[in-house]
């Protein structure tokens, strides 16, 4: 249930109904948006009558209930306004959400050595990346497949971040490592085979690094959802939605199927901010261009692509991933398709500290730094 408050209404007053609402059962939960203030009721809801909470103040401008059963990670909890997850990384602070710019991530799937993780962040910053990606704990399908360099792969992505200032993105995949993950890592990643490892979520939800939750391969929209309810409700707002393709019937020619009707139907659904990963979804490099586009022509708030600076060699999931040159086009492209599919409020959303003859001059994908 949500109490929306009339615009100008004194905290004093916020307060006192937050006050009045809390009982053993029922948590109010401030949420300060750009145009109001909203008072969430999340717990045993059942017994409160709309119509008397609305007596609570003239302040309230309605009493709703949220019928679906994710209730913080609903667009009605806040009211329709989309969140914006803001990550400081040494090279300035980047916001994923709607309102504001495409946000890239690339790098390859696994950390595979020094060498290969700084050249490949260097690159990828050139041609216009904001975060670099690249696995430590790897869930591989075979226990004999590359698991990943675990903590010393932690210190290269360090490495990497200091050489370049980009931010960082890795997997998680044990509670036992979360501390020395988040140590390093400026977003954190959730596997799609741990989205609904519920321990899991529940530990990435009681710390402050933003969470990259993608979705698991059999999941519905609903459980993907229920999933960020547990990282929400653990005490964690920064969720973004990560779609990296679902189990079909037909894998013959792609790895999975790309879900990107998943964009339009979430943002019915939720005010989190949504990216997309064309080489999980696809599998093959010669795919990722083409969805990675369609993506931003569906609404995508985020690209997260693998880019590998000699993919025949990689120690995972190389026939998917792009090499640097090819990374470099794609960036091009993505700044024209941008470009086209550019909102009013995203022209508007300038990076602190940019002015605005500078950032006509640049690709929309290197804006957000
Ligand atoms: C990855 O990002 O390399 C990865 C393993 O992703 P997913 O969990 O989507 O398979
Ligand atoms: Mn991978």
């Amino acid at each position: 249930m949500i109490v929306v408050m009339k615009t100008d209404t004194p905290n004093l007053e916020v307060q006192r109904i937050i006050e009045e609402l809390q009982s053993e059962s029922i948590t109010p939960e401030k949420i300060v948006g750009k145009h109001k203030v909203i008072i969430g009721l999340v717990g045993d809801t059942a017994t409160l009558n709309p119509e008397h909470l609305q007596q609570l103040s003239p302040f309230i401008e309605k009493v709703m209930r949220v019928d679906k059963p994710f209730k913080r990670a609903s667009l009605e909890f806040r009211h329709g306004e989309p969140t914006e997850v803001s990550v400081t990384t040494p090279n300035g602070v980047v916001v994923f959400g709607q309102n504001h710019p495409l946000v890239t991530i690339a790098g390859p799937c696994s950390v595979e050595n020094e060498a290969m993780i700084v050249e490949t962040a260097q690159l990828v910053k050139a041609a216009g990346a904001q975060f670099l990606r690249g696995g430590a704990y790897k869930p591989r399908t075979s226990p004999y497949s590359f698991q990943g360099h675990g903590e010393t792969a932690l210190e290269l992505l360090a490495a990497a971040r200091e050489a370049t200032g980009l931010g960082i993105i890795t997997e998680v995949m044990d509670t036992a490592d979360l501390e020395k993950v988040a140590s390093v890592a400026d977003i954190i990643q959730i596997g799609a085979r741990n989205m609904q490892n519920f321990s899991l979520l529940k530990k990435v939800g009681n710390q402050d690094k933003p969470v990259f939750l993608k979705r698991g391969m059999a999941s519905t929209i609903e459980d993907w959802l229920m999933a960020a309810e547990y990282i929400m409700a653990a005490g964690n707002p920064n969720v973004i939605l990560c779609e990296r393709g679902i189990r079909t019937f037909d894998r013959k020619y792609t790895r999975n199927t790309l879900d990107l009707a998943a964009i339009p139907v979430l943002r019915t659904l939720t005010h989190l901010p949504i990216a997309i990963d064309p080489s999980h979804g696809t599998g093959k490099s010669e795919y990722v261009p083409t969805m990675a586009k369609a993506a931003i022509a569906a609404g995508a708030d985020s690209l997260m692509i693998e880019v590998h600076p000699n993919p025949a060699k990689a120690l995972s999931d190389g026939p998917q991933s792009l090499n640097p040159r090819q990374y470099k086009v794609l960036m091009q492209e993505i700044a024209v398709i941008e470009k086209v599919f550019e909102t009013d409020d995203q022209k508007l959303s300038l990076p602190t500290g940019t002015s605005v003859s500078t950032a006509q001059a640049l690709p929309k994908a290197q804006l957000t730094m």
